[in-house]
């Protein structure tokens, strides 16, 4: 049996892309998993029910992860239904991209409300809640290094994010709780490949050395390791799963 046996794990953004990845990973790898997601119920579903039907545990939870209230009644959900949350992926997010001369103050405060405000509200309850020996792994970007045009609130909302991990992953000193950030590159989801042209994405893929895309499992990969006993000694940490691009 594995050692990720019975630990439970919340997924945020989980009915699509990166997320959906994650969540089926860490199924395969033991975990039961909550599915997470705003929007997208039926992708949600039917992500359960394929965890399912392969033998794994999975619950749906809808909450916006802006909201306060959402969050804490997914973590109620997720501990009545199970017991307990071991893990917290706070992949959840959205990019938009224009000229800071340019960006409306709705741009800015959408992207900080999802991105910034929704990575705090999970950690805040997870801080509390998580059980010792826990992980959290939150989501940044390579931009936040790249530092690329258009991209300035989206890369602001992912910089605060790699500091809110550092800082936390004091503050859980003496639980044995670790806490990362994943940093992707160019990766083949809607959120990367919507509004680009093929001439774009190709560009963007042969950024890296490795010359391609990554994969939503790509970075599945990168947190199943962070989240399983070969990732503990890792705390703190931002990782770049991006091929080599910076
Ligand atoms: P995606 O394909 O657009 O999927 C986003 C997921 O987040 C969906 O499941 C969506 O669910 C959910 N979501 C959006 N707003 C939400 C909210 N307010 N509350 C709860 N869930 C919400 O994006 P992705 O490419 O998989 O990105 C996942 C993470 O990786 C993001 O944090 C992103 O910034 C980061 N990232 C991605 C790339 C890339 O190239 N793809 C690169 C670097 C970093 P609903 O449809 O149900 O709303």
């Amino acid at each position: 049996m594995s050692s990720n046996s019975n630990k439970v794990a919340i997924v945020t953004g989980a009915s699509r892309g990166i997320g959906a990845a994650i969540a089926e990973r860490l199924a395969e790898d033991g975990f039961i998993v909550v599915i997470n997601y705003s929007g997208s119920e039926a992708a949600a579903e039917e992500l359960a029910r394929k965890i399912e039907e392969r033998g794994g545990r999975a619950l749906t939870a809808k909450a916006d992860v802006s909201d306060v209230d959402a969050v804490r009644r997914m973590f109620d959900a997720a501990e009545a239904a199970f017991g307990g949350v071991d893990v917290l992926v706070n992949n959840a997010g959205i990019m938009q991209l224009a000229k800071i001369a340019d960006a409306d103050d709705a741009h800015f405060d959408r992207q900080v409300a999802i991105n910034l405000k929704g990575t705090f509200n999970t950690l805040r309850e997870a801080g509390k809640r998580l059980r010792d020996g826990g992980r959290i792994v939150n989501f940044s970007t390579s931009i936040v290094g790249l530092k690329l045009e258009t991209y300035g609130v989206y890369a602001a909302t992912k910089a605060g994010v790699e500091a809110l991990t550092g800082i936390m992953a004091k503050e859980l000193r003496g639980r044995a709780i670790t806490v990362n950030a994943v940093a992707p590159g160019p990766t083949a989801t809607d959120l990367f490949l919507n509004g680009k042209s093929d001439e774009l994405i190709d560009r963007m893929a042969k950024m890296n050395p490795l010359e391609r895309l990554g994969t939503p499992q790509d970075i599945a990969a990168t947190v199943s390791f962070l989240v399983g006993p070969d990732g503990s000694w890792i705390n703190g940490q931002t990782l770049r799963a991006n091929g080599g691009m910076i």
